[in-house]
């Protein structure tokens, strides 16, 4: 079953206002099992407001609109929606009651131009408000059939009136929707979808997507049946076999960041960590390891070097003083392992293009391993991956010293 969503008005296509309404009604209708096929965000301009909504009633079974139901001349959502399928603006008594009740409650009296919040197309009904002036509309149309929901734009307006009346006028869905997110660290994006080859076709239920943020790769699984339980069974065979090809690169699911997979297994083997952050890592970890206090729990020293003092010696090798260091704290019982990163540098690479160059260093009374973390982009993707590049080398250690 196929849905839309329209958000009206001229503050979201000059770029003034974010259009949040539709990303919050698309996760609704996803949830109960809905494929929202389309966003349109459309300026207060009454003939495209007008195209808009009938060539979303030819190709949709649901149809939400959200904004332009104010009193003032800009909001022109009611009369188009008229317009658009033929029919007279009536008033709705009890709408008109409604805000005038509100207004008498707030010691106001009504303006004139209210009483246009009242009006609906006359085969429509109107949609109580009860946390504002403006009724929203619920049309249903035959031919083809489709339920357009007209809501205020006030995000939380529409979200009550959405769940708490526009829900139970919605035809239901025969199809039920299921979304599960694994987390992944240590593919680019297009390695990634190499080794999932087929499972990323578009067409294939569950239909798996890619997306990269901050070095880590998500993939969500969207298995959609005629039950829950079809969908977990559906879910499940896909994840094995994005496991199969990903193996470890797997680190989590849903919000999960590796640094909270990390602190778990710390806490499941009550080990503790010493971080030795220079600008490779900026503090990045310090930062993470100190958010809650299961974190802050598991680190027992935390130094940052400034990073002015290792570009003044070229000379030094810091390399060897991070592991000198490092070793000192294992020796001394301060920490089971030793996170550790360089100083960067911004180095012209032999193609001409600048990149940041670094290293992260790993360290434990039997673990060493050390990872070049050097790439071209901006300094905060680079830390961001450098410090997760960190982590996620001491969390395979984990992971297999336990095999
Ligand atoms: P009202 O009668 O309260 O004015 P309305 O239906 O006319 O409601 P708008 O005037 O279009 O709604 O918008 C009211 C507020 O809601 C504005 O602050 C606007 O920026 C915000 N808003 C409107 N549409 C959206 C949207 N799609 N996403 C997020 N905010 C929105």
């Amino acid at each position: 079953m196929k849905a839309e969503i329209i958000a009206i008005g001229s503050e979201l296509t000059c770029g003034a206002r974010l259009d949040t309404n539709s990303q919050w009604l698309s996760r609704e209708l996803e949830g109960r099992g809905w494929t929202v096929q389309r966003h349109t965000t459309v300026a207060d301009d009454r003939d495209a407001m007008v195209r808009i909504y009938q060539e979303a009633a030819q190709r949709s079974h649901v149809v939400l609109i959200t904004g332009g139901l104010g009193p003032t001349l800009d909001d022109i959502t009611r009369e188009t929606l008229a317009e658009a399928f033929d029919q007279k603006l009536v008033e709705d008594t009890p709408s008109l009651q409604h805000i005038e009740a509100l207004f008498q409650s707030r010691g106001r009296e009504m303006p004139e131009r209210n009483k246009v919040q009242a009006l609906r197309p006359e085969f429509s009904t109107s949609i109580h408000n009860a946390n504002g002036t403006a009724p929203g509309i619920l049309m249903k149309l035959d031919n083809p059939p489709c339920t357009i929901a007209v809501m205020p734009g006030v995000p939380a307006e529409m979200r009550s009136m959405f769940r708490e009346q526009v829900v139970e006028s919605l035809p239901t869905s025969d199809v039920v929707t299921r979304r599960s997110v694994l987390k992944t660290f240590g593919y680019g994006e297009s390695d990634a979808e190499r080794l999932l080859g087929d499972l990323t076709a578009r067409g294939r239920n569950p239909e798996v997507g890619i997306t990269a943020s901050q070095a880590v790769i998500s993939l969500s699984i969207t298995a959609r049946a005629g039950s829950v339980d079809e969908c977990e069974l559906l879910t499940a065979a896909v994840r094995e076999q994005i496991l199969n090809r990903l193996g470890d690169a797997v680190y989590g699911e849903g919000d999960a960041e590796l640094h909270d997979v990390l602190v778990a297994d710390l806490l499941r083997r009550d080990l503790t960590l010493a971080l030795l952050e220079s600008s490779t890592t900026g503090g990045l970890l310090g930062q993470w390891f100190t958010e809650t206090e299961n974190h802050a729990s598991r680190l027992a020293f935390s130094q940052l070097y400034p990073s002015a003092a290792s570009f003044s010696d070229p000379e030094l090798d810091w390399e060897a003083a991070l592991r000198n260091r490092s070793a000192d704290l294992l020796h001394a019982g301060a920490a089971d392992f030793v996170l550790a990163s360089s100083p960067a540098a911004l180095v012209t690479n032999d193609k001409g293009v600048p990149m940041q160059q670094g290293r992260v260093i790993v360290v434990g009374k039997e673990l060493d391993v050390s990872q070049d973390v050097s790439m071209t982009g901006n300094l905060a993707i680079f830390r961001q991956r450098a410090a997760r590049t960190a982590a996620n080398l001491l969390r395979l250690y984990l992971l297999h010293a336990a095999k």
